[in-house]
């Protein structure tokens, strides 16, 4: 009887006592860091970038800050001391070895400002989405899974990487399609977006296997 009051009326605390660690780490920077280059790296192997480009980001929860992988470092190097933070407005808080922040932190932070439920973007170059968005037209959906979780995949003009015009452009997709957690860059690549890492890094796999998909479809002939 004794044990049993002991231990019911320890729940509750302990049930504090994890949601208070929970918290703790969200807020531990480290654990960004670390998740950040995790999905970096997972976006190189995965063949959804190459060489030096692409870029992804991840907000720091209950903060004005985000987290930004650095300019000119492949994906699949980067380090989590290497991951930079800045503030909203785009003034850098914490940079190691003097890098700079990814030169498209701008629609990085834009997206964040329009859109207060993404938790974290993936801008990357997959080959099949990529080649889908130099058609300048939504990407065929040629899936349900598509879409049910991509539901409208919009395409945005080009204009040249980590320039003001390429971010108001990125801006103006996302006001025209609040809905759209993806959206295709003319001969550049995609904007993934999500309520975490995890989710971003989702919605650019399955855009590019939606892509492939899609091309595949189109290369089969017709029912005689
Ligand atoms: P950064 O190396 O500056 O992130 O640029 C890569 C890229 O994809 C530009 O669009
Ligand atoms: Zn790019």
């Amino acid at each position: 009887m004794g044990v049993y009051t002991i231990v019911t009326s320890g729940v509750p605390c302990i049930q504090k006592l994890v949601k208070k660690f929970e918290r703790e780490e969200m807020n531990d920077i480290s654990v960004y860091r670390k998740e950040l280059s995790e999905f970096s790296r997972r976006a190189f192997y995965r063949g959804l970038v190459g060489g030096t480009g692409g870029n992804l980001s991840v907000r720091v929860r209950d903060t004005n800050t985000v987290l930004v992988t650095p300019s000119g470092i492949s994906l699949g190097d980067v380090v989590p001391e290497e991951n930079i933070l800045v503030n909203l407005e785009g003034e850098i808080l914490e940079s190691s070895k003097g890098l700079r922040p990814s030169k498209e932190t701008g629609f990085h932070l834009a997206a964040y400002q329009l859109r207060p439920d993404v938790g974290a973007i993936a801008h990357v170059h997959p080959p099949y989405a990529t080649a889908y968005s130099n058609k300048m037209a939504p990407l065929p959906l040629a899936t349900v899974s598509a879409r049910v979780n991509l539901k409208h995949v919009p395409c945005i003009e080009c204009f040249l990487p980590g320039s003001s015009e390429l971010r108001e452009s990125v801006i103006e997709g996302i006001k025209k399609n609040p809905d759209s957690p993806c959206i295709l860059m003319k001969e550049h690549g995609i904007l993934a977006m999500g309520r975490d890492l995890k989710h971003a890094y989702y919605i650019a796999d399955l855009t590019e296997d939606t892509a492939k998909i899609a091309y595949i479809e189109a290369t089969i002939p017709p029912k005689p």
